[in-house]
């Protein structure tokens, strides 16, 4: 189950969408010196730029305090040309990255983070809806995996991955169990799941008997190694599942896919061709 190509047809999509809307601008606000961060940051404004996005990259120093943070933002916010905006994460420990989130305007979160786009995504209304998540969910439909009635396990309940996937899988009628590291015998849990999704960052610990004969396979996890990016789940995997997700290749490009196309959703919102709530 590959997302690269994929992610180039809904980059394309977003290209097409923003050059019809005209002017569109994104913004980025990356605090401190996290090497992992900078490059996320930078892939962002590449594939923004490659779809015709203008990019707006606020880079602020590691002791930058939450006030100066929330002033950045309260400018963003009132910029006209600025449609989307997101605070890179994770924050420096001075800045409460609550307060941060907060301070985002709703109709330009495009991260979804603020807790009014949660909330709309928890009552089964959703506005914007986390990049990975909704990435997740557009790799299952076009993989077309059956979800009506299906068991979804996932693994990880962080607000960024595992919570938003599981609300969007039960609006799309799965039955749905969330695990995470107080969960006893995982691999029970795990083996029942028709669709799988591992979003935790601990290399390799879904193996192939924790996974059900022919089962989709989304794996989110990335921890960096020596012997490059590596995956939650153990490639042999691939053997036994029905599907599965490469690392790298795989659920990476459908993020950064999917963020162009809430941007081009914020634009809408904010043109009014879509009703913000
Ligand atoms: P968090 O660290 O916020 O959450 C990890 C989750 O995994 C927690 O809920 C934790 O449980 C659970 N967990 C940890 N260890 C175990 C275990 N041994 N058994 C079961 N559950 C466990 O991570 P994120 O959700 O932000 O990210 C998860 C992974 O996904 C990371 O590798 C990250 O790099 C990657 N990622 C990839 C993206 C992409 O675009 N492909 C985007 C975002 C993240 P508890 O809550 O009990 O602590």
């Amino acid at each position: 189950m590959k997302g690269a190509s994929l992610a180039e047809r809904i980059r394309e999509q977003a290209r097409a969408d923003a050059a019809e809307l005209g002017s569109i601008g994104l913004a980025t606000v990356l605090v401190g010196d996290d090497p992992a961060s900078h490059v996320y940051v930078s892939k962002k404004h590449e594939a923004a730029l490659a779809a015709g996005i203008e990019s707006i990259d606020r880079r602020l120093s590691a002791e930058t305090s939450q006030e100066e943070l929330v002033a950045v933002l309260d400018e963003l916010n009132a910029d006209d040309a600025v449609d989307g905006i997101l605070v890179q994460l994770p924050l420096p420990d001075q800045i409460d990255a609550e307060v941060v989130l907060r301070a985002v305007d709703p109709i330009k979160d495009v991260d979804g983070f603020h807790p009014f786009n949660a909330g709309r995504l928890y009552a089964g209304q959703p506005t914007f809806v986390p990049a990975t998540a909704l990435g997740i969910m557009v790799m299952l439909e076009d993989y077309g995996v059956e979800l009506t009635g299906a068991r979804a396990v996932i693994v990880g309940r962080s607000t960024i991955v595992g919570k938003p996937v599981a609300h969007l899988l039960l609006g799309a009628n799965a039955t749905v169990t969330i695990c995470h590291s107080r969960t006893r015998e995982l691999g029970v849990e795990t083996g029942a799941a028709d669709v799988l999704v591992v979003a935790i960052g601990r290399p390799g610990l879904v193996t192939p008997d924790m996974v059900k004969e022919g089962a989709a396979v989304v794996d989110v996890g990335i921890t960096r190694t020596d012997a490059g990016l590596v995956g939650d789940v153990a490639p042999d995997v691939a053997e036994r599942a029905g599907f599965l997700t490469p690392v790298p290749g795989g659920v990476g490009p459908m993020t950064i896919a999917m963020l162009l196309s809430n941007t081009v959703k914020a634009a809408r919102y904010r043109r009014e061709l879509l009703a913000f709530p």
